[in-house]
C-alpha cells in the first residue's frame, strides 16, 4: 500500500488514482494524514480491502507523508565509503542527531539556499508506526508503517561551526527536510534490506548506493534509537547517505539557486527540489 499527504488530505495510491481517506472511511479515518499513525494498524487493516480507483493525482500538491513528526531521527556516517569521503573514521557507533521538524516538507518545490555549502544526502526514511520503545533488533521492523524517500540538506558550514559541532541546525534549515513522494508498506518490496538510491544534480549522477551497504541496518538503528527515546507514530528516521555528496568531491560541488536536485529510492518513487536564493543569506 502507497499512502499519500495529497494537499493535506490522507489519501490512499492505487494505480487507478487516489482515494480520499476521510470520504471513503465514512469519516472513520480523519483526513489529516499526521492522524493515521496513531491508529496506523486498523488503518492498515482497513485500507486493505480498499478497492482501486479515485481521482488522479496532482504530484505538485503532494505534502510530507508524516507532516509534523514528534521527532526526527537523523543517522550520520551510515555508509563508509560515505564516512570515508567526509574525513572520518568508520564509526563504532551509529552518529546521531536531528533535523528540527520544521525542516520537513514534501517531495516537490523550492529549497531556498542560505549559505554557500548546501549539499545534498539521499536517503532511505523509514516512519514509525507504533510506539517502540527498547525493541530488539529482530522485532524492528514490525514497528515501521512504511518507507519513503528523504533528502538530509546539510549546510556543511553551519553542521561544523563551534568546538563541539552539532550538526543539527545545519540540518534544519526551512526546506531541509522534504519527504515523499509517499509512504510504501513493507509488503511492497521484494527486499526491505537491499534498495537501491540514487541523487541526481541537474541531471548528472551524483549518488548511487545501496541500503543493503549500511553499517547499521534500519532495524538495528531503531533497537539503538529506542533504547533510550521511545519512538512515536508518526516519526521519522532518516537512516543516513551513499557517498557521493559535493562536500566530498575535489573540487567540492555545493548547490547553487538554479540548480535541480532528483533523489529517488527504488519502488518508493522520487522527490525533487528546485534550488532558489533564499531570502536572508545566514552564512
Ligand atoms: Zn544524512
Amino acid at each position: 500500500m502507497r499512502i499519500a499527504n495529497v494537499a493535506g488530505r490522507l489519501t490512499i495510491v492505487t494505480p487507478a488514482g487516489g482515494i480520499d481517506v476521510e470520504h471513503a472511511s465514512g469519516g472513520r479515518f480523519s483526513a489529516d494524514p499526521a492522524a493515521v499513525y496513531e491508529r496506523w494498524a486498523e488503518f492498515a487493516a482497513w485500507a486493505a480491502d480498499v478497492a482501486p480507483g479515485g481521482e488522479p493525482i496532482d504530484e505538485a500538491t503532494l505534502g510530507a507523508p508524516s507532516p509534523r513528526p514528534a521527532q526526527v531521527f537523523a543517522i550520520g556516517l551510515n555508509y563508509g565509503a560515505h564516512a570515508l569521503e567526509a574525513g572520518y573514521d568508520i564509526p563504532e557507533v551509529p552518529i546521531t542527531f536531528t533535523k528540527f521538524p520544521t525542516c520537513i516538507t514534501g517531495p516537490q518545490g523550492e529549497l531556498p539556499i542560505p549559505g554557500d555549502r548546501v549539499d545534498w544526502e539521499v536517503e532511505l526514511v523509514a516512519v514509525v508506526g507504533r510506539r517502540a520503545e527498547n525493541v530488539s533488533t529482530a522485532d524492528a521492523w514490525t514497528y515501521v508503517a512504511g518507507l519513503t524517500v528523504g533528502q538530509d540538506y546539510s549546510e556543511r558550514r553551519v553542521q561544523t561551526l563551534g568546538q563541539t559541532p552539532q550538526f543539527s541546525l545545519g540540518k534544519s534549515f526551512p526546506g531541509f527536510g522534504p519527504t515523499g513522494p509517499w509512504l510504501v508498506t513493507l509488503d511492497e518490496f521484494d527486499d526491505v534490506d537491499d534498495l537501491l538510491l540514487e541523487c541526481t544534480v541537474n541531471g548528472a549522477l551524483m549518488q548511487s548506493g545501496r541500503t543493503r551497504d549500511m553499517i547499521v541496518s534500519v532495524p538495528g538503528i531503531l533497537s539503538r534509537l529506542s533504547a533510550v527515546c521511545p519512538l512515536l507514530p508518526g516519526d521519522l528516521v532518516f537512516t543516513g547517505t551513499p557517498e557521493g555528496v559535493g562536500s566530498g568531491r575535489t573540487p567540492p560541488i555545493f548547490l547553487r539557486p538554479g540548480d535541480e536536485v532528483v533523489s529517488t529510492v527504488e519502488r518508493i518513487g522520487a522527490i525533487r527540489q528546485r534550488c532558489v536564493a533564499a531570502a536572508h543569506a545566514f552564512v
